[in-house]
């Protein structure tokens, strides 16, 4: 859980309890995979005809439309959050993951990449070990915090769990540096908090929620310390320490809206100057404890960092290692006995976000071998699982929409000549990497075994924080991908400029290649428009065609771009998702710059393919004229239902609008859907003229 990996734009993010470790990092063969059958898999997401709802006005509510029918018929299920076309497609990586570890698993003999795969899942299904061992495998870590005196013990200590792989605190991995995106820095960056975030800690919230978690997250922290053998009443004690302590870190944290500003996520500075900023942390000790040489790093929010040193010195000892227990206990609990997790689950996932039900325990463990090991996972995967002539294809796809992007971006007219040959070197400058890496990531030094989960899982901790830390200092490679082939998503990387469609992405309703081509420009082609979009929007659009952190607007463009946005935040702020609250526009601009963008560059894409195929978009399949397929397939890809709990924390976490929203945001400020469906001016669907935006 400490490396930032702030700036990796995700389609949609899935938020996976917290765990223990970082996601595993990408490079080259090992192992014998063992010869498994492939897997039954449950269904595809795709769009059917028959999901329509005649009832229903495409024009007034698209959503309802293209989507009601679906999602009155598919609650979210009781061991989930949310489900829609994403989760979906997620079960399909599962069951095959499932496959895959359960073979690696049946094989003594097996090595590389199968071998720690197995071993992960082997022990991780041991539970009649895991419940034997009780809270013995972190008892020597408790017993440390026990013995912690003073500042000079905390910040050792703190030293010594980052160079094991398990951050507190604050979060420190590498990254491409802003300034010169041709080499890795280190990055500190803040983080400590158990709630989603600062606001959680410092206000009420609608309807006094945040205040009544707050109360319920003491009763989780004094119930999990009692789990070590600490008594009721000071254990009571202990979680009204925690709770005071994460508040201060809270007051001193920027909020989700204030970290999309890329000048709040970046602070270069020598190592002197950061010793200066933290005097009871000095930092060249934490980088020589990490195995890291290097003259600075960027510390990125100062004064987040100003406040833990100023705690370090202030906050008595006895609250340090109550936060530091806690910690050590809800990032150990998926590896440890029932009780322990069942109290973390009960609290983060039932409490917070409304799940009635844990996950059953093999999908729990594999969430572990995609946390620690997903890329080793994913080179069996792809093996099984993923045709090769979908890359193919996607290739041409890709092509396809970059070229229409190139023509949208010519034709702007807000835009000046000298802005608009930058936005086109940016253009030129694009990466595409598609279903896996060319070359995967080593897993050499690493030794699992079938004795005991959470050893091994340490020893991956461990080891993938070492594999991070290598990079400091070093060129970037960019071969790298951040996402594992199977997972379901995809992304844009501004330090690296480039676009990421993992192998599990390329699945109906998204794409398949027997569908006709509005499906497809519908689904990853507008996919493919918004990762590149992501280039261009509040954030992307600070960095160049080389990665950098590098203005190259003029003033007058700058200003042309942010009158444009400010109408898009404007819409989202409008949307109300559920008892009055609404969309956060400012939070989610860069997603829904991206969604509008991208759409507007897929139905181009998708125009020019008609045309070359002498075809004029009202040929009917199924029923419904082509143009039209191409919206219910946008919809389709934003099908899905959340828990009140869940999608109240994504308002105020989730840089993504809910999906309704993105399902008809786009949309509605496209003269091209009023047509498609033979929309009138006033319909919800067509926004006048005057409060509809382009922006690329
Ligand atoms: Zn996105």
């Amino acid at each position: 859980m400490n490396a930032p990996k702030l700036l990796l734009l995700p389609l949609s993010i899935t938020l996976v309890l917290a765990a223990c470790q970082k996601p595993g990092e990408p490079a080259k063969p090992a192992a014998s995979a063992a010869p498994a059958a492939t897997a039954a898999l449950p269904p595809l997401a795709a769009f059917k005809t028959s999901d329509l709802d005649p009832g229903k006005n495409a024009c007034s509510d698209f959503a309802g439309y293209v989507n009601g029918k679906w999602l009155a018929a598919n609650p979210v299920p009781a061991d989930k959050t949310s489900w829609g076309s994403f989760e979906m497609l997620d079960e399909r990586s599962v069951a095959a993951s499932r496959a895959i570890a359960e073979a690696a698993a049946a094989d003594a003999k097996a090595t590389g990449v199968a071998k720690l795969v197995g071993d992960l899942y082997a022990t991780g299904m041991d539970t009649a070990k895991i419940e034997a061992a009780g809270a013995a495998p972190i008892q020597p870590m408790l017993a440390r915090i026990d013995a912690l005196k003073t500042p000079a013990d905390i910040a050792a200590y703190l030293r010594d769990e980052f160079a094991a792989g398990r951050g507190e605190v604050f979060a420190f991995g590498a990254e491409a540096d802003f300034k010169d995106s041709s080499r890795k820095i280190g990055y500190a960056f803040q983080s400590g908090l158990s709630l989603p975030e600062r606001a959680y800690y410092l206000e009420d919230g609608p309807d006094g929620k945040y205040k009544a978690i707050r109360e319920a997250f003491v009763k989780h922290v004094s119930r999990q310390l009692q789990n070590v053998g600490i008594a009721p009443a000071e254990a009571d004690k202990q979680a009204a320490d925690v709770l005071a302590f994460e508040t201060r870190l809270a007051r001193a944290s920027l909020s989700p809206v204030e970290l999309r500003d890329p000048n709040n996520q970046y602070h270069y500075v020598t190592m002197a100057e950061a010793d200066k900023l933290t005097p009871h942390f000095p930092w060249s000790a934490f980088f020589q404890a990490n195995g890291v040489q290097a003259d600075g790093f960027s510390l990125s929010q100062p004064k987040f960092f100003a406040e833990f040193d100023k705690m370090l010195a202030e906050v008595p000892a006895a609250q340090w290692q109550a936060y530091l227990r806690l910690h050590l206990i809800d990032g150990m609990a998926p590896y440890l006995a029932d009780k322990f997790n069942d109290e973390r689950f009960d609290f983060y996932a039932r409490t917070l976000r409304g799940q009635q039900e844990q996950k059953p325990r093999w999908k729990r463990v594999l969430d572990t071998v995609e946390n620690t090991a997903g890329e080793a996972l994913g080179q069996l995967y792809v093996k099984q699982y993923f045709p090769p002539q979908s890359k193919a294809q996607m290739q041409v796809l890709v092509d396809n929409l970059r070229q229409a992007l190139k023509a949208r971006l010519e034709a702007l007219d807000w835009m000046s000549p000298e802005t608009k040959a930058k936005a086109m070197e940016k253009w030129a400058g694009f990466t595409p990497k598609i279903g896996y890496p060319d070359k995967w990531r080593s897993w050499e030094g690493l030794t699992t075994g079938r004795e005991s989960y959470v050893q091994n899982v340490l020893a991956a901790a461990k080891f993938n924080h070492a594999y991070d830390m290598a990079k400091i200092g070093k060129p970037v490679d960019r071969s790298e991908w951040g996402m594992s082939p199977q997972t379901v998503n995809a992304y844009y990387n501004p330090l690296m400029n480039e676009i990421v469609f993992p192998a599990a992405i390329l699945q109906p309703p998204f794409f398949d290649p027997k569908a006709d081509p509005a499906l497809n420009y519908g689904g990853i082609g507008a996919v493919i428009g918004h990762e590149m979009l992501h280039g261009y929007d509040d954030q992307g659009s600070q960095f160049d065609a080389r990665g950098n952190f590098n203005n190259w607007w003029t003033k007058a463009d700058r200003e042309g771009f942010q009158q444009r946005t400010a109408r898009l935040v404007q819409q989202f702020n409008d949307y109300v998702a559920i008892d009055g609250l609404h969309v956060n526009g400012e939070l989610t601009l860069g997603e829904n710059i991206a969604d509008l963008g991208g759409l507007n560059v897929a139905w181009d894409a998708y125009q020019k393919a008609l045309k070359d195929a002498g075809k004029s978009g009202q040929d009917k399949v199924d029923g419904h004229p082509e143009d039209q397929r191409f919206f219910f397939n946008w919809a389709t890809v934003w099908r899905r239902n959340f828990t009140p709990d869940e999608l109240k924390v994504r308002l105020r976490t989730d840089p993504h609008a809910p999906a309704n929203f993105r399902a008809i945001g786009a949309p509605s400020n496209m003269p091209a859907f009023a047509q498609a469906f033979g929309c009138k001016p006033g319909d919800a669907m067509v926004r006048p003229a005057d409060k509809r935006v382009v922006i690329w």
